[in-house]
């Protein structure tokens, strides 16, 4: 373990490790199987590369997509580890000069893809090659009950025979109990060491919209938040993605699209823009995640429903790997729920499938409507108890209130129901506060029995209504019929008056007092909380023209910024403003290679910032 803690900070630049992360090394060193479940950010690469490097031979690291061992690989180089990969996008020399260092054990870590691995030729290669390690990472990949099962991980059972006594090491962030049985069994890790680390990110901060704000009010989220910052968006449809993207982009805000349906040139290459570029806003549908390991992503919108409370997680969870603060948003309309609702009617799935789609729909639901800290309500529901609210997400900082709303609720029902489960929303709003639209002329729904009868909300407060009684399931939304709502089964109870109707109010009392005191108490939140925002007006300075260096670094070697230093980094330089070489290895991510590689450069740039400032009289 000593050799360990060296190499952590002369390797990789880290002082201490992460939750989980020594045990974990540990128990790969004393040669045990280990399966870690740790959050995305959690840090679970270092679990098998500081192994890998300890250990006499070469490490093995299966993962799921060429994008993101070219991108591990990368980054290793950059420590200087001897790292490399095997894929079907070698030329043929590369790949047998790759070989033949592995034969000459001149290779650390090795990564490939499972087909890869199992193809005979490179089972042979590997039996004559000594093994430190063999980690299996997004290991969620062998089971079906994931999003991104790969048949191919299934033919990872034979490792334990293949190559005995080499220690295995599979990693996932995805929690549900199902998925982690899968796991074992069919990698054969039964009697592995598990870790399981929280799946908290104390540096995301949650929040949901409570009206459908639309492209608008994304907008407004990355202008006043987020401006210059890289995000990812996420659409149900491909043709939202597109539309959302050229909207941004006509608006300022350089974003690009991205899913399945575009070519996998363009699609590759759009990825790596977003990877290489700062500020990049990505609009993407589903297809555009895994892999995608960029540490500084600020924000993750929705701009609809996601599919359920793990897709949500999983999704959000890409915001903020880095550890500096993060962002989520989310907005959605009535008819994305509707939509999803039928989405899995009309799914050809099994009936028992279909139900427990239902439920995470729900589940999903219940998360965006609740009243409590959203941060105790998504690590309940993968079975973590959190005993205090965060404080810090959007109902901790203006905590709702629960409303009785039954009277209006059936008015607005009823109101459907007597006009004849034909209309829109805005025409039934026009109904109950008596408008006498051309269109309410021209229906005679002047004279239904519920025209007028709800002057007592204002329209916007009946859209709202709407919106939950559809969320809810008392209604739903006909797209044959041009979005009319229509009531289900549900209603019925509420419209006899056997049930009660709830919903979920912004606090408004005093409405600008409020909009202040929540935009001062979250401007205090961010400085204590975000080092970027706390660093003083001569260190902002000194950081951009660190970060500047480093855009032009990334240019010249044609990489990605975070690759060359993370954010984090330059921060640390930018207050420490150390003067020499041996104050500059203490940052955080500058490990002997780095030092070697770009000390000068930073001292330079921090000596040349410090007589500056000396120079301007504050
Ligand atoms: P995961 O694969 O779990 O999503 P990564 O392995 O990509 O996470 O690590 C996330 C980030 O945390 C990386 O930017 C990495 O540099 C950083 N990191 C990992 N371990 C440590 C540590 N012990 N100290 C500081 N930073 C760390
Ligand atoms: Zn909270």
């Amino acid at each position: 373990m000593s050799r360990a803690r060296e190499l952590l900070h002369a390797v990789f630049g880290h002082d201490t490790f992460r939750p989980l992360q020594e045990e974990i090394v540990q128990a790969l060193l004393s040669g045990k199987d280990v399966f870690a479940l740790m959050p995305t950010g959690g840090g679970k690469s270092l679990c098998y590369q500081l192994p890998a490097l300890v250990r006499e031979g070469t490490g093995l690291v299966i993962s799921p997509l060429i994008a993101l061992m070219e991108d591990q690989v990368l980054a290793l180089k950059e420590l200087g580890v001897a790292a490399a990969f095997l894929n079907s996008t070698l030329p043929p020399d590369h790949l047998r000069a790759t070989e033949k260092a592995l034969r000459e054990g001149r290779i650390d870590i090795l990564y490939l893809a499972p087909e890869r691995l199992l193809q005979p030729r490179t089972l042979a290669l590997l039996a004559e090659v000594p093994l430190s390690l063999i980690a299996i990472d997004e290991a969620h990949c062998v089971s079906q009950w994931g999003h991104d099962f790969r048949p191919e991980y299934r033919g990872l059972h034979i490792l334990p025979e293949r190559f005995p006594g080499v220690p295995r090491i599979a990693l996932t962030a995805t929690a549900d109990a199902r998925t982690r049985e899968d796991i074992r069994r069919h990698l054969r890790l039964e009697g592995a060491a598990t870790f399981i680390a929280s799946f908290d990110r104390p540096n995301i901060h949650y929040a949901v919209e409570s009206e459908d704000k639309g492209r608008q009010g994304l907008l407004r989220f990355i202008r006043e938040r987020h401006a210059g910052k890289a995000g990812i968006v996420y659409c149900l449809s491909r043709r939202q993605t597109e539309e959302t993207a050229a909207w941004l982009a006509a608006k300022g805000i350089p974003a690009l699209a991205y899913h399945a349906g575009l070519p996998p040139e363009e699609r590759a290459e759009r990825q790596r823009r977003f990877l290489h570029e700062e500020g990049l806003v990505m609009v993407a549908t589903i297809a555009f995640g895994m892999g995608v390991n960029k540490p500084d992503v600020r924000f993750v919108a929705h701009l609809s429903l996601p599919r359920s409370l793990e897709s949500y997680y999983q999704e959000t969870g890409r915001a903020g790997r880095d550890g500096l603060p993060a962002e989520t948003w989310m907005s959605f309309s009535a008819r994305d729920v509707a939509l999803q609702r039928r989405f899995i009617e009309e799914s050809p799935a099994s009936a028992e499938r279909k139900r427990i789609m239902h439920a995470q729909l729900q589940a999903l639901l219940a998360y965006v409507e609740t009243p409590r800290c959203r941060r105790q309500v998504l690590l309940a529901h993968f079975g973590e108890k959190r005993e205090e609210p965060c404080g810090r997400c959007d109902n901790c900082l203006n905590p709702p209130r629960i409303e009785d709303v039954t009277e209006p609720a059936r008015k607005a029902l009823s109101c459907i129901y007597r006009t004849g489960q034909r209309y829109g929303v805005g025409h039934l709003v026009d109904v109950l506060l008596g408008r006498t639209t051309e269109k309410v002329l021209r229906a005679g729904h002047d004279r239904v029995s519920t025209f007028g009868i709800g002057r007592e909300l204002k329209p916007a407060q009946w859209r709202r209504l709407f919106r939950q009684l559809v969320i809810d399931g008392h209604a739903d939304i006909d797209d044959a019929r041009h979005g009319a709502l229509v009531l289900t089964e549900r209603a019925r109870p509420l419209l006899r008056g056997e049930e009660k109707f709830f919903m979920r109010v912004a606090n408004t009392s005093s409405r600008q007092a409020k909009g202040k005191g929540r935009s001062r108490a979250r401007a205090d939140h961010d400085r204590a909380d975000d080092p970027l925002a706390a660093l003083t007006a001569a260190e902002r300075r000194l950081f951009d023209r660190l970060r500047a260096w480093r855009t032009r670094q990334a240019r010249l070697q044609n990489k990605p910024p975070y690759v060359i230093l993370h954010d984090s980094a330059l921060i640390e330089i930018a207050v420490l403003k150390p003067v020499t070489a041996q104050a500059l290895a203490t940052v955080s991510g500058i490990g002997d290679a780095k030092l070697a590689r770009y000390g000068r450069e930073l001292l330079a740039l921090v000596k040349e910032h410090l007589n500056e400032e000396r120079d301007t009289p504050s």
